[in-house]
């Protein structure tokens, strides 16, 4: 489906009746079981080793007979086990990810898997007054596709320009100055630094209307300094490469973030029962539109709350009080610069051999990376993990990586992949001392 296709199709969706809505992602749940049961092995055998077949989903409450899966699970099967027969892992597209757990996934898929990705984005930013002629400037980490600009991108249409973001904040404020974009969309972190910096040294007259985060959530004290040192309205997306698409964002009108259940079929548990309003519950996601590797009742790691509110604006998609526990830290350079975690996740997702990982900042010059390494490993291969991660900070911090045989928990459930231990004011929610 073409992005505007997809965007049109959305926009229309998200103005249905609840129980519309609800009747039709009933039916998207039925097809995607019955493909993920008749197709993919590693469902095939999950859903026989419970007695379930797809002919036992026939009202929404039925999902919840299906095992919720996790990220680990999913980690330790082969690919082939994981898309369906016929398909060759080989051929698919790949995209790995560790959330801020440090348990990195491959995900594979094929373009149309991901049709209502971008489109799902399109519809927050255009809730929020974007409009296709409006610039937008968003953030990247280096290694990730630049400039793949769709045809109607292309056409002037969305137009979007990329910052990076390892460099400098005063390099962006420069880049930003020039674009005067309508729009800013980044990471959590990065956008706190981004807020920082321009308190520290003021834009002049850049006005940027509309300020966008995902990856994270963005603190109070961050937001607040955007709004007033560009004028931004600032918004949460929450969405996931698991998901496919957006699960859930802020409204205009209403109090908390709309779940998007055209796309995502959301569920809040709390030992595995249906959460109540304001209980913090564990999102567990079904993505309705990933046939390649199905992702259904899918543990994301994550915390949100229910709101008991019903939407004011006139949309169907029930409403999430609260989104939480996507935490993951700074690294502080011994220069006082901070460096968002995403760098280190381009490097330990990719390197070889590495099950799973987390980064501790011990003290301002001395990291230990801890990894696993289910199969193996030789000195050469911590040696060329090292060297990456020293790459990526300041010279005179010294890097150690051990190999361990479990990572350190903050919760009996919850990895991080980024702990700091500096004392306090050198952490995420201090400002820096210069
Ligand atoms: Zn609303």
């Amino acid at each position: 489906m073409h992005g505007l296709t997809g965007l049109a199709r959305l926009t229309r969706d998200q103005w249905r009746r609840p129980a519309d809505l609800e009747r039709r992602q009933l039916r998207a749940l039925k097809d995607l079981i019955r493909h993920a049961y008749d197709a993919v092995p590693f469902y095939r055998e999950l859903y026989d080793h419970h007695g379930i077949t797809p002919a036992d989903l026939d009202n929404p409450a039925d999902l919840q007979r299906l095992p919720v899966v996790t990220r680990q699970q999913l980690q330790s099967e082969p690919h082939a086990r994981l898309v369906p027969r016929g398909v060759d892992p080989a051929r698919c597209l790949r995209s790995r990810t560790s959330g801020s757990t440090g348990v990195p996934l491959e995900i594979l898929f094929r373009p149309r898997d991901r049709a209502l990705f971008n489109p799902s984005f399109l519809r927050v930013y255009m809730a929020w007054g974007l409009r296709p002629w409006h610039r937008t400037v968003s953030f990247q980490s280096r290694s990730e596709r630049l400039g793949r600009r769709s045809w109607y991108q292309r056409l002037g249409i969305f137009r979007n320009r990329v910052l990076l973001s390892r460099d400098d904040p005063d390099r962006w404020i420069d880049q930003l100055r020039r674009a005067r974009p309508y729009m800013i969309h980044g990471y959590s972190l990065t956008l706190k630094l981004l807020a920082e910096a321009l308190d520290g040294r003021p834009a002049g007259d850049l006005r940027v209307p509309l300020v966008t985060s995902t990856s994270g959530v963005l603190d109070d004290g961050a937001r607040r300094l955007l709004e007033r040192t560009l004028g931004a309205r600032v918004v949460d997306i929450y969405a996931s490469d698991e998901a496919g698409s957006v699960i859930a964002w802020e409204c205009p009108r209403c109090a908390g973030y709309h779940l998007s259940t055209d796309t995502v079929a959301t569920e809040l548990l709390v030992d595995g029962r249906p959460a109540r309003p304001g209980e913090d519950a564990a999102v567990v996601i079904t993505n309705l539109t990933a046939r390649t590797m199905p992702f259904i009742r899918y543990d994301q790691g994550d915390v949100a709350r229910l709101s008991d509110r019903s939407p004011v604006c006139g949309r169907g998609f029930p409403l999430l009080e609260e989104v939480r526990g996507r935490a993951a830290d700074f690294i502080v350079l011994g220069s006082g610069r901070r460096l968002t975690p995403h760098p280190f996740f381009l490097v330990l997702d990719h390197a070889l051999g590495v099950g799973q990982w987390q980064i501790v900042q011990e003290e301002v010059d001395r990291l230990r990376v801890a990894v696993t390494m289910p199969d193996g490993h030789t000195l050469a291969s911590l040696e060329a993990i090292r060297r990456a991660v020293s790459d990526l900070v300041e010279p005179g911090t010294a890097v150690e990586v051990e190999v361990v045989d479990r990572l350190e928990r903050s919760s009996p459930t919850k990895l991080r992949s980024v702990i700091s231990r500096l004392p306090a004011g050198r952490t995420p929610d201090g400002r820096l001392s210069p």
